[in-house]
């Protein structure tokens, strides 16, 4: 059976493809699933017409629900140039809104994890990455209002061990929650002592840690196993702060540079925008980063933001409490300031990230 495995035009940079964000990791899964079962695969991205390889079953990903248009894009093209295959749309938009998804003309829509396909070693072969991705758990046990992960993946499950998948010297954990994982201690045990090719392994984690599950002994084993920019979530208000001080302390004392440390914001949500800039302080003082997440709600099916020209609710979500001109200049102020933790700058200016930028280009690459 021929199997065509479609990535939607997402609108991705051409340079962020193979990020470790943007990798379709199901698709990857679903390539070595067929493959097992001897069918032929091809994986696209956009849409594209193939005259020498018609499909019995067209598979499309989708990702965040404000990107429903580039599905239904998809969708059309493959449906039009493919009459007789089955076109069937599954991934995070397809899992939240299934009834919306439907609408687009697909055959079908697979909510959920493939627990078959998950079982598969992602057929990295189909992309070009030097990194590894890993889960080794799936799911949450928390339940946070703003986050879909539960309600995709509503039990959670986790990994004793990772030893013997370990097969890249970076590993990027996939995890919702990986400090969950009952067993993190034993796996951040093993990534210490792995190697892979002679040489040490390193990790970082797509999504930020929960900082309530740290400890100082994991904090430790973090830094040990060579786990990279750590990123804890401060979602609420700054009354958080002692707590998220608290953490970051615990990294600190474990060894990792402050202005390694991210902070995860998300902002356009609950506390204002005064609110937020006392958290944007606040993280300048203890100098760390910060990672900053525009909020959408889940059932958001367009998003048309622009940083550079005024906008309205017609153009993307703007919560009841936020502006757009309010995002924008949030969104500005955490860009300026991650540039003079990082470069350790008194204040932002121009030429001083231009400096900043030439400092970074001419340094040295460590092997
Ligand atoms: S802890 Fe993270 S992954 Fe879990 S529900 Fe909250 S936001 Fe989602």
């Amino acid at each position: 059976m021929k199997i065509l495995l479609v990535e939607p035009n997402f609108p991705i940079p051409p340079k962020s493809k193979n990020h470790r964000d943007f990798l379709p990791i199901g698709l990857l899964k679903l390539a070595s699933y067929h493959r097992k079962k001897g069918d032929k695969v091809k994986l696209v991205r956009g849409n594209r017409y193939f005259p020498d390889f018609y499909p019995k079953q067209i598979k499309i990903t989708s990702l965040f629900t404000y990107w429903a248009d580039y599905v239904w894009e998809s969708v059309k093209f493959y449906k039009e140039n493919y009459p007789k295959a089955k076109v069937i749309v599954g991934g995070i938009y397809a899992s939240l809104m299934p009834e919306h998804c439907r609408k687009s003309g697909c055959d079908d829509v697979f909510v959920g994890v493939d627990e078959a396909a998950e079982k598969c070693e992602p057929a990295y072969n189909l992309v070009d990455v030097d990194y590894q991705i890993v889960h080794t758990s799936r799911g949450c046990t928390r339940r946070c209002k703003f986050c879909g992960t539960w309600k995709i993946e509503p039990e959670f499950k986790s990994k004793k061990s990772i030893k013997k998948e370990i097969k890249s010297n970076r590993i990027i954990f996939y995890d919702n929650n990986l400090l969950a994982n009952p067993y993190i201690k034993d796996i951040l045990e093993e990534l210490k002592n792995s190697k892979h090719n002679g040489r040490v392994v390193y990790s970082e984690s797509q999504c930020g840690i929960d900082g309530r599950l740290l400890t100082p002994e994991v904090a430790k084993l973090l830094k040990q196993a060579r786990f990279l920019n750590p990123r804890i979530a401060w979602d609420h208000g700054y009354g958080q702060r002692k707590m998220i001080k608290k953490q970051i302390d615990m990294l600190v004392e474990a060894g990792y540079p402050a202005k390694d440390i991210y902070v995860f914001m998300i902002y356009n949500y609950e506390p204002d925008y005064y609110e937020m800039l006392k958290k944007l302080k606040q993280c300048k003082k203890w100098g760390v980063q910060i990672a900053d997440c525009r909020y959408r709600p889940l059932n958001q099916t367009f998003d048309k933001y622009n940083g550079r020209v005024k906008q309205t609710s017609e153009d993307y979500y703007i919560h009841p409490s936020w502006t757009d001109k309010r995002v924008k200049l949030f969104r500005k102020k955490v860009r300026q300031q991650n540039i003079t933790i990082r470069h350790g700058f008194d204040f932002y200016s121009r030429e001083l990230e231009r400096l900043g930028a030439r400092r970074k280009r001419e340094m040295p690459v460590l092997a």
